[in-house]
């Protein structure tokens, strides 16, 4: 389709969404939707700048504005929020905001109220008017409304003139009543917002009085401006003072935590104190909280506390600069389910893999997602042809999250066939999930022998799946120390596997016996030794296999972070003989199983005082882990974010969020070859299998 024709489309499209969302208290779609439509606009204008229109609805706040309500011109901003995701985007916006401002500041926490926009206008201490966010400049005076809600004051402590947003929304046990109330009736709302924003609109204020509508604001603007208080915590405090209902879930994020809580007791507040390095602490809690909570929130809201920053930050046509909205939700994207795999992992661990109708979703295309088990499928009652939403969080792997739509071909909850695909052995089920319980399953130990070689273990680069499907399927390699007895030059004559070829996996192979203790004790596959266990077993002092083995559980649970029933699950863990078998095999091989002379390598101080981000992908680092350890080994440091504090962003192909991001920052951008040559080696293409297309 013409690209212009496409934007109109769009964007007529999110209007009429708009108004039935905002004005009719009635969504024609999900949000999920809604926003996948607008990711698709901004993305469109983004690589076509000449189809941005001034009237975009990706440039305008969401307007909620109706012919039934006179209009009303703000004098105050009254506009949307910019989004984050995560508490890597959330950190990197403070560190920005410091940046830019070269000084500290501090930061208020507050909850998203999942309700509906409003702004009060009062003068001398009497409200005068309650106008909605409209289109950010002109909202609709729904006054007579706004005066039947029982926490938004008529008349001031103070004869104040003086304008407060907040959101108007109903608590979620009076939706659920009224709701049920009107059970027999066509108009019951999908979720307290909408009820809300419904009879915010009522043309009879006695209709809305029905409704215990609630208000919390947080923001004030003082027309005499010398009544300002002095930041946000002092407007929470005095906005409290005056009369107004103040949410006490207040967080406040200091350099440190005792600074925090100084300045809310100075404020009067009795919020919580965090210093910036417990931002995850705070999400996490507020994730927990949020289900017990008496009323919807939809994420946390950020606003820096100084206010002649906020002053000099300004806004952009759609949000503050100086605010930033972390929403619950990650971004989801919409797919059919075309069929359902079923993966057998290196434990015998049966995960249903949805196989998608490919999508756009956080910069990557997806195809497959997880299904986790058969219980993930039952809540959801999935069926081949369902129309599901898919999200992504963080860097994990996508997962099925909703149906949307059912399939119209009649197919009915997809159920996992009772028997191993590899094997035909019955499966059995363990707390959630099933198992191939056969110890010779010929997908387990593909699986195992991957995992072993794989490039965040062993590493041996050219053993790739392809490879070992073949020494596999020849008989040569079935187990893991098969991989060190192997005659590979019987693989002379493989279509494929030349002379250089073999010669090179047997390098591999020999240069994998250099690999550190540590990395060989978490190739195992030891039930509960991954990479963190296997380090805090090596630094709690059972720094060999011997040791390991003579520890009884009593002792391990000495080790830092080892509780009593991950110790007792190791210890059985060693006592399996084939287990011991493949030690033995492997010890004799050269592996090391022994740590207490291994010393961490560390090159030279090239890079001391240097921060690195790594985004892309790369040919000579594979996975990106190597250059960042290439990074370490030097001295530098490297983070998972560019921020202020990033001195150099080592960029591969793709990875466009984190360039734009050191571009805007400034931050030194290198590439492979430049890094390559500052790391004193030339370009040296590998001739490296491709990963498997395994998710798990
Ligand atoms: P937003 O989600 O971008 O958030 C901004 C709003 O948060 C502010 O205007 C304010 O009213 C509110 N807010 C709540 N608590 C706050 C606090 N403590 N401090 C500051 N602000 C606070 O809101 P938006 O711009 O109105 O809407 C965009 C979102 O709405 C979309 O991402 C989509 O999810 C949804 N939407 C859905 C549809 C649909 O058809 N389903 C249509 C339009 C919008």
């Amino acid at each position: 389709m013409d690209k212009l024709k496409k934007v109109q489309e769009l964007s007529e499209l999110l209007r009429a969404y708009q108004k039935a969302y905002y004005v009719d208290g009635r969504p024609l779609v999900s949000d999920m939707e809604y926003d996948r439509l607008f990711d698709e606009l901004s993305e469109l204008e983004e690589e076509n700048p000449d189809l941005v229109f001034p009237d975009s609805p990706t440039k305008r706040v969401g307007s909620d504005l109706s012919n039934d309500f006179p209009e009303y011109r703000h004098s105050v901003p009254v506009l949307s929020l910019d989004k984050a995701y995560s508490e890597g985007e959330v950190l990197e916006f403070m560190e920005k905001c410091i940046k830019k401002e070269s000084s500290a500041l501090t930061f208020v926490g507050e909850e998203k109220i999942d309700g509906v926009s409003m702004v009060l206008y009062y003068e001398k201490g009497v409200l005068v008017r309650g106008v909605t966010r409209g289109n950010g400049e002109v909202g609709n005076d729904v006054s007579a409304n706004i005066r039947t809600i029982r926490s938004v004051p008529l008349r001031l402590s103070d004869p104040v003139d003086l304008a407060v947003r907040g959101e108007v929304f109903l608590n979620k046990k009076d939706f659920e009543r009224l709701n049920e109330e009107m059970a027999d009736q066509e108009e019951k709302a999908a979720n307290p917002r909408n009820l809300a924003a419904g009879t915010i609109r009522r043309q009879k204020s006695s209709d809305a009085a029905k409704i215990p509508l609630d208000m919390f604001v947080y923001e004030g603007f003082w027309t005499d401006r010398t009544m300002t208080p002095k930041d946000h915590l002092h407007i929470l405090s005095e906005l409290g003072r005056l009369g107004f209902r103040i949410n006490p879930h207040v967080a406040f994020f200091a350099e440190t935590k005792e600074m925090a809580s100084a300045a809310l007791l100075d404020a009067g507040l009795a919020g919580d104190a965090y210093s910036f390095s417990m931002m995850q602490e705070y999400l996490d809690a507020k994730t927990r909280e949020r289900k017990g909570l008496a009323y919807e929130i939809d994420g946390l809201v950020f606003k820096i506390n100084e206010l002649d920053t906020r002053e000099r930050f300004g806004y952009t046509e759609h949000h503050p600069r100086w605010a930033i909205a972390y929403k619950f939700e990650s971004p989801q994207a919409v797919s059919r389910l075309l069929g359902i795999t079923v993966q057998v992992g290196r434990t015998g661990r049966i995960t249903p893999v949805a196989e998608l109708e490919p999508v756009h979703l956080g910069g990557s295309v997806i195809k497959r997602a997880t299904l986790h088990n058969q219980e993930y499928i039952d809540s959801m009652e999935l069926a081949i042809g369902d129309l599901v939403s898919i999200v992504k969080r963080g860097d994990v792997i996508p997962a099925v999250e909703d149906v949307i739509e059912k399939n119209s071909d009649g197919n009915t909850t997809y159920r996992i066939n009772g028997i191993c695909p590899s094997c035909g052995t019955a499966l059995v089920a363990s707390g959630a999930h099933l198992f191939c319980p056969n110890r010779e399953c010929p997908e387990q130990a593909r699986q195992m022998l991957s995992f072993f070689a794989g490039r965040t273990q062993m590493d041996i680069e050219t053993l790739g799946p392809k490879t070992m499907n073949i020494l596999y399927d020849r008989g040569l390699v079935r187990k893991v120390e098969d991989i060190y007895t192997c005659d590979y030059d019987s693989l002379a004559g493989t279509p494929g596997i030349g002379e250089r070829t073999i010669a090179l996996i047997k390098t591999s192979v020999e240069n994998s016996k250099k690999q550190p203790f540590k990395v060989v004790l978490s190739s195992l596959g030891i039930a509960e030794i991954g990479k963190k266990s296997a380090e805090m077993l090596i630094k709690g002092g059972f720094d060999s296999m011997d040791k390991l083995f003579a520890a009884t559980s009593d002792d391990l649970e000495k080790v830092d972070g080892i509780g009593p029933k991950i110790a007792q699950l190791i210890v059985d863990a060693l006592r399996d003989e084939r287990l011991c078998t493949t030690i033995d095999v492997l010890r004799q091989a050269g592996l090391k199983f022994d740590a207490s002379d291994e010393r961490e390598e560390k090159l030279d101080d090239s890079l001391s005082g240097t921060v690195w981000c790594v985004t892309g992908s790369f040919e000579n680092f594979n996975p990106r882990q190597k250059a960042m350890d290439e990074i370490v080994k030097r001295g530098g440091r490297t983070v998972s974010s560019v921020t202020g504090k990033t001195t150099h962003l080592l960029a591969g192909s793709g990875g466009g969020g984190k360039r734009a991001e050191a571009e805007r920052l400034g931050v030194k951008i290198v590439d492979e070859k430049e890094f390559l040559a500052l790391l004193g080696k030339g370009e040296e293409k590998k001739g490296q299998e491709g990963d498997q297309l395994v998710l798990f």
